[in-house]
């Protein structure tokens, strides 16, 4: 069954650096995903903290919070047919060498910290998200 669901996505900072926006950007929307809002911003690592706070008792939370605060990151709202879970399929596994095929981490990450997007995991998850960074 098919339901239009909206989600959030992240280019991280090392496919900013390497002026992947545009490639990756072209994934989604090429796969029926539509960027309903998009922006080039720059976090604080406090805001980095606050986003990823679920993560706090794992031993990599500060790396983390330093990564996603050490760069531009475009943040964006993917909208489409089971949004959420086209998402991550398109963005692979976590790990970019455990990643399928054509995915954007198979693609373009670097390693497991650097590995590219960021995406939603569930729909709960894709509602808070994208009021973190788009609800004043
Ligand atoms: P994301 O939340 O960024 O979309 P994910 O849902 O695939 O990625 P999570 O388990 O939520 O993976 O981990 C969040 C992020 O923390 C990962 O994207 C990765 O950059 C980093 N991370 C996860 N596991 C490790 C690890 N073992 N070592 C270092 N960094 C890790
Ligand atoms: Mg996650």
């Amino acid at each position: 069954m098919n339901k239009i669901e909206q989600t959030l996505s992240i280019i991280k900072p090392d496919a900013v650096e390497r002026n992947l926006i545009e490639d990756i950007k072209s994934i989604f929307t090429q796969n029926n995903l539509s960027i309903k809002e998009n922006k080039k911003i720059h976090i604080t690592k406090e805001e980095a903290a606050e986003f990823y706070k679920v993560h706090q008792p794992k031993p990599f939370y500060e790396d983390l919070c330093a990564y996603l605060s050490s760069g531009p990151i475009v943040v964006m709202i993917l909208e489409g047919d089971n949004a959420v879970s086209k998402n991550r399929k398109l963005m692979g596994a976590t790990d970019p060498k455990n990643a399928e095929e054509n995915t954007i981490r198979k693609l373009y990450g670097l390693s497991i910290d650097k590995n590219s997007v960021h995406g939603s995991d569930s729909l709960e998850n894709a509602k808070k998200e994208i009021d973190f960074f788009f609800k004043n």
